[in-house]
């Protein structure tokens, strides 16, 4: 424990540890995060025991608040092996205070899974981060092992495995130039095929410079040799990259479908955290915060970086072998990073009618120029803006339900008593009057399925 307890220590924060580096069992063609174990040649990219004991003991004693999370990532974590976690938990009850509760979470692409996995995470309530793009044909695109081949068939066996286990399951999904123009296809796979409950999708954002551009699409696995260690530099971006209204689009289309039958029932996080923001109350996810900072990466061997987006030589703030982990997170390298998301926001963002819910998002993506030329403004704009206006009648209806003490899933009888008046008289064949430029019976005027 540090002699004195730093006076910027913030009450609570997550930080991710990565206990294999970087290292990967597959090579999905995207992962800009595989380059990361240039950061370390020659290492093996294993967690020690002495090294994962000091990662949960600082992070249980840095939180004043009664619940922890330990999170685990990667790289793959599976590579660790079942043990190595079962270590964890045994570890972490041993240092629990009486009136701390600890949460784990692991994030992983469910190809090592079986049924000791399964029980095991049942068994100690972890919360699992499974990565799915959609169905076959997209999830396939990019999300490739190391020989090249698609893992669909057996990350679709992982979600089956776990379903039976009832492990509490949250796809995370990335929006790609493979699947951005299939939102609802993407969606009601994950509702109706695989039985899932909670879902976020994550924009791919990959840059490059003119330079590295052409290296930067041969993809980031081990089979690009030329690959260099991804830095947020360049205002290019890779051909696998979605583009800022493609973004919009795919959110609003999945809203409008969530919105009229699944409130309640599916949890979208992006919907969630804009919620809060409607609410008036501050959103649990750092993108969409004003200020960030609370959002780390341990690396294997101790190195603790600002955030997992800027694991880079410039933004490592120590080693938790050395230094506790409470004064990296307090250190005035890290509460300047924090501020910074709000500090350098653009005069574009400023005048912003939704940055209340925006917030210029991550300043990973802020790197292209306002109207006026300012720079420092996120590539996704677009479609944030107009994802955010979309919502917003929706939103403050949810808003005010909640404050009002109604269930928050009566916005759907409301939106549908809304829609009949909005569109009588449309025909099928119509465009349809929301603006999807979609004929009116593949878009509103289609049946609830
Ligand atoms: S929508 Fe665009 S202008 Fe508005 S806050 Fe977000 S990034 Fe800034
Ligand atoms: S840099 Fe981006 S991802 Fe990292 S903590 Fe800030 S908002 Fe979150």
């Amino acid at each position: 424990m540090p002699a004195t307890w730093p006076t910027d220590a913030p009450p609570a924060f997550h930080v991710m540890a990565k206990p294999s580096g970087a290292i990967c069992n597959l090579d999905c063609t995207y992962c800009f995060f595989l380059s990361k174990e240039l950061l370390y040649p020659g290492d093996r990219f294993r967690m020690a025991d002495e090294m994962l004991e000091a990662y949960i003991r600082q992070t249980i004693e840095s939180h004043r608040g009664p619940e922890v999370v330990l999170a685990f990532q990667g790289g793959e974590p599976t590579l660790m092996g079942v043990d190595f976690f079962e270590r964890a938990v045994a570890y972490a009850q041993s240092c629990t205070r009486p009136n701390q509760t600890v949460q784990f979470t692991i994030q992983t692409n469910g190809v090592l899974l079986n049924e000791r996995w399964a029980q095991f995470f049942r068994d100690n309530h972890f919360l699992v981060g499974l990565s799915v793009d959609g169905p076959a044909d997209m999830h396939d695109a990019y999300r490739l092992d190391k020989q090249g081949r698609g893992t669909f068939d057996r990350v679709r066996e992982a979600a089956n495995l776990l379903r039976r286990y009832e492990v509490d399951v949250n796809v995370l999904c990335t929006v790609n130039a493979a699947n951005a123009d299939f939102p609802l296809e993407v969606y009601r796979f994950f509702r109706d095929e695989l039985g899932i409950r909670f879902m976020q999708f994550i924009p791919i954002v990959e840059r490059a410079t003119a330079v590295t551009l052409s290296i930067a699409n041969r993809g980031w696995g081990e089979g690009n040799t030329k690959r260099p260690l991804y830095r947020n530099e360049g205002t290019h971006v890779t051909e696998r990259s979605v583009r800022p209204e493609q973004w919009g689009h795919f959110m609003s289309r999945i809203f409008d479908e969530w919105v009229r039958r699944d409130v309640g029932d599916v949890y979208v996080m992006q919907f969630e955290y804009a919620l809060a923001s409607w609410a008036g109350e501050e959103p649990a996810l750092c993108l969409f915060k004003e200020t960030c900072g609370t959002a780390l990466a341990l690396e294997h061997n101790g190195d603790l970086y600002s955030c997992d987006h800027y694991v880079d030589p410039e933004h490592k703030l120590g080693n938790i072998a050395t230094s506790h982990m409470v004064d990296l997170v307090a250190s005035p390298q890290q509460v300047a990073f924090g501020r910074a998301k709000k500090e350098t926001l653009p005069p574009q963002c400023l005048r912003c009618d939704v940055r209340f819910a925006c917030h210029g998002e991550c300043p990973r993506n802020r790197f292209v120029r306002t109207k006026e030329g300012d720079e420092g403004l996120n590539y996704l704009c677009e479609g944030y803006y107009a994802f955010f206006h979309h919502i917003d009648r929706e939103m403050k209806i949810m808003a005010q339900l909640l404050r009002s003490g109604r269930p928050v899933p009566d916005i759907a009888a409301i939106v549908r008593a809304h829609d009949e008046e909005r569109f009588r008289g449309v025909g099928r064949n119509d465009v349809c009057p929301c603006g999807s430029g979609v004929k009116f019976k593949s878009c509103h005027g289609r049946p609830a399925t």
